[in-house]
């Protein structure tokens, strides 16, 4: 089964989701490539070899230097016409959903989407999907080759295995539609400390704060414990905090070694995106909360009172 996984670079840097993505298609064996694609990352490639790939094909061009997806399409739609991969993966993010789903359309090919597991069943790839709303599993596979697949973020760690991959730089032929859409600006948000998907610890909020102002409660906390904020799909919605912090079906799935939940009633789909954390604490005021069936320390109170005095508690220790 060879398998080609498409290395997102950001900043200088091989963005971590798709590092997972590449040490579980190591895991499940067989020939596993990867592809960078971007200005100035040659330097980037022997990372990749570090985390399972034996072949890293580098697109390094100034005409790849915008995260835009048509360029990046044409390269991968080389590399597969060119060395038969059957199998193409990636790790989900706005700019790897661009190009997976560019990809199919070029190629014809069969894309699942929002993946979270890949096993081999019998020497057949089968993905793993939520469904209703998260509520089931359902299996899904492909009709035809190449299959493609994007993973939702957070799914899988990225693991060093300690190889070195062999490095081939890829000539960039680009289609002439594909240079058409330019970047002409490019903004980010500022902000303090780890993002969500990189903290060890998160304090996530929900409407039990009972207004925005409250979550100056929980950047307090987690800057003590040297952690990031998350919130829930309510708040976001009600525009009390940024979308980027949403954790659950439609936001990110994290997995920090500790999540810290204040008001949040734990409802199915903020659940998906945070039961794979170590150690989950809830606060909340109704001892009945649905949360509470799945965190492993439950606080029964209001979070006004209980958040002040955690943080006090955790300076103490400083
Ligand atoms: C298709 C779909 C996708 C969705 N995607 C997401 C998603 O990605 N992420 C997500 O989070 N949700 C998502 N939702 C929404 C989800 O169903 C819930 O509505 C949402 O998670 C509830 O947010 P909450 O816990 O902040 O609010 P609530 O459910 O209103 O819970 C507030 C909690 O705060 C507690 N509380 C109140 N006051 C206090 C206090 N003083 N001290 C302590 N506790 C207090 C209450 O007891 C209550 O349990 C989605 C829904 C749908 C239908």
């Amino acid at each position: 089964m060879p398998t080609l996984v498409f290395l997102e670079e950001h900043e200088g840097e091989l963005v971590k989701g798709s590092l997972g993505v590449l040490s579980k298609a190591a895991q499940l064996g067989g020939d596993v490539a990867a592809v960078v694609a971007g200005s100035g990352v040659k330097e980037l490639a022997p990372e990749a070899g570090r985390y399972g790939a034996a072949k890293v094909y580098v697109a390094d061009d100034p005409a790849l230097a915008a995260p835009l997806s048509q360029p990046r399409v044409d390269v991968l739609a080389g590399l597969v016409r060119a060395e038969g991969f059957d199998t193409v993966l990636f790790g989900s993010s706005v700019l790897s959903a661009d190009v997976a789903a560019g990809l199919a359309a070029r190629l014809g090919a069969g894309l699942n989407w929002d993946l979270v597991d890949l096993e081999l069943r019998d020497g057949t790839l089968v993905g793993k999907r939520p469904a209703l709303q998260d509520s089931v599993y359902v299996d899904v596979g492909w009709r035809g080759e190449p299959r493609l697949a994007l993973v939702r973020s957070g799914t899988f760690e990225p693991v060093e295995s300690g190889g070195e991959a062999a490095v081939e730089e890829v000539a960039v032929e680009l289609e002439e539609f594909s240079t058409r859409a330019v970047m002409l600006e490019r903004a980010h948000a500022e902000s303090e400390g780890p993002s969500i998907e990189e903290a060890d610890v998160i304090v996530a909020g929900g409407r039990g704060l009972g207004e925005p102002a409250k979550f100056a409660l929980l950047e307090e906390l987690a800057q003590a414990l040297g952690g990031a904020v998350a919130a829930t799909r309510a708040v976001v919605d009600a525009g009390w905090y940024p979308y980027a912090t949403q954790v659950g079906q439609t936001g990110k799935t994290v997995a920090p070694k500790l999540y810290v939940a204040c008001g949040i009633s734990g409802a199915i789909q903020h659940k998906v995106g945070m039961q794979a954390s170590g150690t989950i604490v809830a606060i909340n005021k109704d001892p009945n909360a649905p949360i509470f069936e799945y965190a492993d320390v439950s606080v029964v109170g209001d979070l006004h009172q209980i958040v002040p005095k955690l943080t006090e508690l955790v300076k103490a220790r400083g």
